[in-house]
């Protein structure tokens, strides 16, 4: 095996597989180096992403919505079970084979582009010299004509709650949990909060939420916040705000959380407490003395708009680098950088990157939202359309939450789109090519979309921006 490539990617992850596979595409020689390793000692490509954050959250999600539908829906349809209840082992062991199926998919698409998988760590030399240490300890000096590197990220630690990875968890033991706790506390409504929170409380734990800020999804549009804390409360996720916690300690009874809120000191008592305050770049043994990548203050590596850091042909993609920590923005990192090493033209648009919070409601959104716009002075017109107005969100039953457009005045341009809703996650798509396009409200307006579908609902939308409403009374 040559020790020679074109590009060496360091993290097989969401944003480095995607860079390895289209760089092989293109013709270049690639190996991908990713160090994952899973709790029974097995490596395994796919990053945070595939094997403990996006691919499992979801297959969780997917099961307690399942039960919780067929606990409170089934009987309207007319469909009558014996008592339902749930198998926690055989629904991870489900989510166990997705994980599988998806990660050694991975190293079927390797094959298809003739990258190089190697597990095990990687550090980068200077002169884009890659240091590889395969699992059984033998090391390598690999030499690259470029070096991505794709790191992604790790849980943020809070110190008066230190992870014990038995009571006190991650995101990732949260996921693995055997059993349904009794009594489950989260530290931070952000995503992982509400996400993770919302599974176990569908299968029936308590669940109280402890959020340091005032404001619940403060970068979220304000009106889809509130509508989304109205139909968290009433599923029962007890989301405390403006709760500022002070130690966690373990007793007989579980963890004792002290906290203290507008009412002052406050204790809870968990079974389980999760802390889920967001995530931090991970770029541990990443880099030796002198390859001149530099990290900014927060530990992020420091790259330009294209992605490039300050060492020649050595780049950096993914959770590792600033933008939001989302698997599709690494990936069209890792595309777009391949594509450069190529010769080709490349962009991201980080204008156009979708955010989607996977609960029930579903809450999705792309662009600016209303508070963003009107700080920015620009004239703007909403169109509004509520899902208990559509007739397919009425069929499945799932009339909760809205479509909202907000448009410029000036020339009719789409801003942002935000829904909260039934497939707000799948609908959002259609407002992402909008912006993409810098489509006018008009040119929805103008796309017939399909009866009965719930997209009628973004083309309603757009329509009651000019208050052309069809199916709504225009206000
Ligand atoms: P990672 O996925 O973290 O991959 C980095 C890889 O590099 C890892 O395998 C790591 O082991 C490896 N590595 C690091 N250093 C080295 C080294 N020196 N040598 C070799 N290998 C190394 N995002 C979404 O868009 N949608 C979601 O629904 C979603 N759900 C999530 C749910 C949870 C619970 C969590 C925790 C995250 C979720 N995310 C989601 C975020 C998403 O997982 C990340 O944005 C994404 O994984 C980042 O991709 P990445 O490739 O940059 O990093
Ligand atoms: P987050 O940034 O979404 O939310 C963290 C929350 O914790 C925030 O509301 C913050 O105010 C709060 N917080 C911070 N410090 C606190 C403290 N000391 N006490 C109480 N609250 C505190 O982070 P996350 O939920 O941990 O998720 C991590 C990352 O993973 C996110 O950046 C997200 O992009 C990604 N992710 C995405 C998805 C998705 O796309 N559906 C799902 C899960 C995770």
């Amino acid at each position: 095996m040559s020790d020679s490539y074109d590009v060496i990617v360091i993290g097989g992850g969401p944003a480095g597989y995607p860079a390895a596979i289209r760089a092989g595409q293109l013709g270049l020689t690639v190996a991908c180096i990713d160090g994952w390793k899973n709790r029974d000692g097995s490596y395994a490509f796919g990053g945070t992403c595939l094997n403990a954050g996006c691919i499992p959250s979801k297959a969780l999600l997917e099961s307690s919505e399942l039960l919780h539908r067929a606990h409170t829906e089934f009987a309207t349809h007319g469909i009558h079970t014996g008592p339902v209840s749930i198998d926690v082992a055989q629904m991870q062991k489900r989510k166990g084979a997705i994980v599988k199926a998806s990660t050694q998919g991975i190293l079927a698409l390797f094959k298809g582009a003739k990258v190089t998988g190697l597990a095990g760590h990687g550090r980068l030399l200077p002169g884009r010299q890659v240091e590889f240490t395969a699992p059984d300890g033998t090391v390598r000096t690999l030499s690259g004509k470029h070096v991505v590197l794709a790191s992604g990220s790790e849980p943020a630690r809070l110190p008066s709650a230190p992870f014990d990875g038995e009571n006190i968890i991650d995101s990732w033991g949260v996921l693995d949990l055997a059993e349904t706790p009794k009594r489950l506390g989260v530290i931070g409504a952000g995503v992982i909060g509400v996400e993770l929170g919302s599974v176990w409380r569908r299968l029936g734990a308590e669940v109280v939420i402890l959020e340091a800020l005032d404001t619940f999804l403060p970068t979220a549009d304000q009106q889809v916040a509130k509508e989304a804390l109205k139909h968290f409360n009433k599923q029962g996720l007890n989301i405390k705000l403006g709760a500022k916690v002070s130690a966690a300690t373990l007793g007989k009874d579980g963890v004792t959380v002290r906290y203290t809120d507008k009412a002052g000191e406050q204790t809870l008592v968990v079974d389980k407490l999760v802390v889920a305050i967001g995530r931090r770049p991970y770029t541990e043994g990443l880099l030796a003395e002198g390859t001149g990548v530099a990290l900014d203050a927060r530990g992020f590596v420091e790259v330009d708009e294209h992605c490039h850091t300050a060492a020649e042909n050595v780049w950096a993609v993914g959770d590792a680098v600033r933008g939001p920590m989302l698997a599709h923005k690494g990936k069209e990192e890792g595309v777009m950088v391949a594509e450069r090493i190529a010769g080709h033209h490349a962009e991201v648009n980080y204008k156009t990157v979708p955010s989607v919070i996977y609960t029930a409601p579903e809450i999705a959104w792309v662009g600016l939202t209303e508070e963003q716009v009107k700080a920015s002075g620009r004239e703007y017109k909403i169109g509004n359309f509520p899902f208990l107005a559509s007739g397919r969100a009425r069929a499945m039953e799932s009339t909760a939450g809205f479509v909202k457009l907000i448009a410029a005045v000036d020339n009719d341009e789409v801003l942002g789109v935000h829904i909260i809703g039934p497939m707000a996650g799948e609908l959002i798509a259609e407002a992402g090519l909008a912006l993409e396009y810098s489509a006018s409200a008009a040119d929805l307006q103008m796309t017939m979309h399909a009866h009965p579908t719930l997209s009628e609902a973004l083309h309603e939308a757009a329509l009651s921006a000019d208050k052309r409403a069809i199916d709504f009374i225009n206000r």
